[in-house]
C-alpha cells in the first residue's frame, strides 16, 4: 500500500495497536506457531480497535484463501502443507509495508487489515498484486506446485460494523471469489443472499412435514413414435413464507446444511409409488426419473433404493436414477461401489446435464451407466448453432457407441425435435410436449394419448 502521512498507525510485526484483550504475557497469545504472523484472535482485536478509531472508514479487509490446499494435504502430507503456508506467508509479508496488517485465520487463510485511503480501488490493486504473486508455482523438495489464490474484500463504510462482521463479510465474498474466479467485493446484496439462505435453510427443515414439498412429473417420449414413455420426477417446494422457491435456489441449500439425503429419500418414496400406481392402473410402459444428489450416492441410497422398489411393487428397470457428472468421481471406490450395487439392482442410471461438467470421460468407459441426458444449453441453439449441432450429434454417436440410449432435455420447438430425430437420439423432453404437471394432470395427458401425439418424426399409417 502507498505510505501516507495519515495513514492507519498499524504495522505488519511490531503493531503499535495495544489490543485491551491482549497482554503481552507471550509471543503464544498473539502470533501464529506455524507462519509467525499475527494469529486470528490478535488481527481481530486491533481491527476492533481500528474501527472505533476516527479512521474507522478507510478501514479496509482482504481475506486470502489458498485454492485447493487440502490437496496438498493428501499428496505430501502435513510437511508439504507447512512449507506451501510458510511460503505463501512470507510472500504476503513480502507486500506489506508499515501500514498493514497481515496475520493467518484458519488453517490455509490469511487477514491482511489495510487503510484503503478512501477509495475501494487501492484495495482492489492490492489484490491484483496478490494473485500475481500467487501464480508464481511454490516450489519444495524440488518440485513445483500451483495454487492460486481466492480474495474477498470488505470495507467499513458503515461505521456500524464490528471488526467480526467486517471478518465475516470478507469471507463471504471470498467464497463467492472462489465460484467467479475473482477477487470479490462484499456488499449489500451479498448480505441480501446470505439471509435469504440462512432463512431458507431453516425454513426447509419443516418444509416435509408441513406438507410444503411436492412432485411434478415432467413427460419423456420416444422420437421416432411420440409415445410418452417415462416421466421425470422434479421437486417443488412452496414455502408458508417465502412462496414457490426454485429447486436450483433450494437444493444446494439442503445439500449443505445435510438436509438433502432426507428429502431425497422422501422424493425416491414418493416417485416409485406413483409410478408403480401408475404401471398398475393405465400404462405399464411408463418409467420413472429421479434426480440424485451426489450427496446421496451412498451406501444408504442402495438400500433405500431397493426398499421403496419392493414397498411400490414396481420393476427396478422402470426406474432411472439421474445423477450429474460432479457425482461420479472415478477416482471415489465409494461412488464404484454405489454403481456396481445399483446396476446389480436393475436400475437405469443416467447422466444428467450431460456436457456441462468438469468430470472426465473415463467414467463412461469405468461404469455400466445407460443413458445420457444432453443439457439444455446445447438443445437451445438447435438447429442452427454449428458448434451445438456438433456435440449433440457426437454425444449421440458416442452414446450409441458405449451401448447406451440419449435423452434431450429442454425440447422447446419442433424443429429441435426434428433435428435430434435426425440425429438418432431416443429419447426427448422439454415444454414442446409438456411443463412439468401435477401427476393428476400427467395422468390425464397419458390416457387422453394427446401429448404423444403432439410430435411424432415417423408419419404414420393412420393419421
Ligand atoms: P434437471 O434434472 O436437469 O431438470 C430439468 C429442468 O429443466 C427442470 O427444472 C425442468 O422444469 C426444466 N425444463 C424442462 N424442460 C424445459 C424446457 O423446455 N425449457 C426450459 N427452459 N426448461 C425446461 P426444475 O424443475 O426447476 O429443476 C431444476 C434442477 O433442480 C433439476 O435439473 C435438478 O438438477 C434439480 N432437481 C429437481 N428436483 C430434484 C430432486 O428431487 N432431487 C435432486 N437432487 N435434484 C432435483
Ligand atoms: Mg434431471
Ligand atoms: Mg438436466
Amino acid at each position: 500500500m502507498p505510505h501516507d502521512e495519515a495513514a492507519l498507525p498499524v504495522r505488519h510485526g511490531s503493531n503499535p495497536v495495544q489490543p485491551n484483550a491482549v497482554h503481552h504475557s507471550g509471543y503464544a497469545l498473539v502470533l501464529d506457531s506455524l507462519t509467525r504472523l499475527h494469529n486470528r484472535v490478535y488481527i481481530a482485536e486491533c481491527l476492533q480497535q481500528l474501527l472505533k478509531s476516527p479512521r474507522a472508514a478507510r478501514v479496509g479487509v482482504l481475506f486470502i484463501d489458498l485454492d485447493g490446499f487440502s490437496k496438498i494435504n493428501d499428496i505430501g502430507g502435513y510437511d508439504l502443507g507447512d512449507s506451501i503456508l510458510r511460503d505463501a506467508a512470507s510472500r504476503l509479508a513480502g507486500l506489506m509495508d508499515q501500514q498493514g496488517l497481515l496475520g493467518r485465520i484458519g488453517s490455509d487463510g490469511f487477514l491482511i487489515v489495510a487503510d484503503d485511503h478512501g477509495n475501494p480501488l487501492t484495495l482492489v490493486a492490492f489484490a491484483q498484486r496478490i494473485l500475481d504473486l500467487f501464480a508464481v508455482p511454490f516450489e519444495v523438495a524440488g518440485a513445483e506446485y500451483y495454487l492460486g489464490v481466492s480474495i474477498g474484500m470488505a470495507r467499513s463504510v458503515h461505521d456500524t460494523r464490528d471488526a467480526s462482521a467486517l471478518i465475516r463479510d470478507a469471507g463471504s465474498a471470498m467464497r463467492r471469489a472462489k465460484q467467479s474466479g475473482r477477487a470479490e467485493f462484499f456488499n449489500k446484496d451479498m448480505q441480501d443472499q446470505l439471509q435469504r439462505r440462512f432463512r431458507i435453510e431453516t425454513l426447509l427443515r419443516h418444509a416435509r412435514a408441513a406438507g410444503e414439498l411436492k412432485l411434478v412429473y415432467q413427460p419423456i417420449v420416444d422420437s421416432a413414435s411420440g409415445e410418452t414413455v417415462g416421466a421425470e420426477a422434479l421437486l417443488r417446494w412452496t414455502s408458508g413464507e417465502l412462496g414457490d422457491v426454485a429447486p436450483a435456489e433450494f437444493i444446494p441449500v439442503a445439500e449443505e446444511a445435510g438436509l438433502m439425503e432426507s428429502i431425497g429419500d422422501w422424493v425416491l418414496e414418493q416417485a416409485c409409488a406413483q409410478a408403480g400406481q401408475w404401471r398398475w392402473s393405465f400404462a405399464p410402459h411408463v418409467a420413472v426419473s429421479v434426480n440424485i444428489s451426489p450427496l446421496q450416492f451412498n451406501e444408504h441410497l442402495v438400500r433405500h433404493v431397493a426398499a421403496c422398489l419392493e414397498r411400490s411393487g414396481l420393476d427396478a428397470s422402470a426406474l432411472q436414477l439421474e445423477i450429474t457428472e460432479r457425482g461420479l468421481m472415478p477416482d471415489e471406490p465409494a461412488v464404484s461401489a454405489t454403481v456396481a450395487a445399483l446396476v446389480k439392482l436393475g436400475v437405469r442410471l443416467s447422466i444428467d446435464d450431460f456436457g456441462t461438467g468438469y468430470a472426465s470421460l473415463s467414467y463412461l468407459k469405468r461404469f455400466a451407466l445407460h443413458n445420457l441426458k444432453i443439457d439444455r444449453s446445447f438443445i437451445q441453439s438447435l438447429p442452427h448453432d454449428r458448434e451445438s449441432v456438433a456435440i449433440t450429434h457426437a454425444v449421440v454417436t458416442m452414446a450409441h457407441a458405449l451401448g447406451m440410449t440419449a435423452t434431450a432435455e429442454g425440447v422447446e420447438t419442433r424443429e429441435q425435435a426434428t433435428a435430434l430425430f435426425e440425429m438418432g437420439c431416443d429419447m426427448l423432453q422439454g415444454y414442446l410436449f409438456s411443463r412439468p404437471a401435477s401427476p393428476a394432470e400427467f395422468a390425464d395427458a397419458l390416457s387422453d394419448a394427446d401429448l404423444g401425439n403432439k410430435w411424432c418424426a415417423v408419419p404414420q399409417s393412420n393419421p
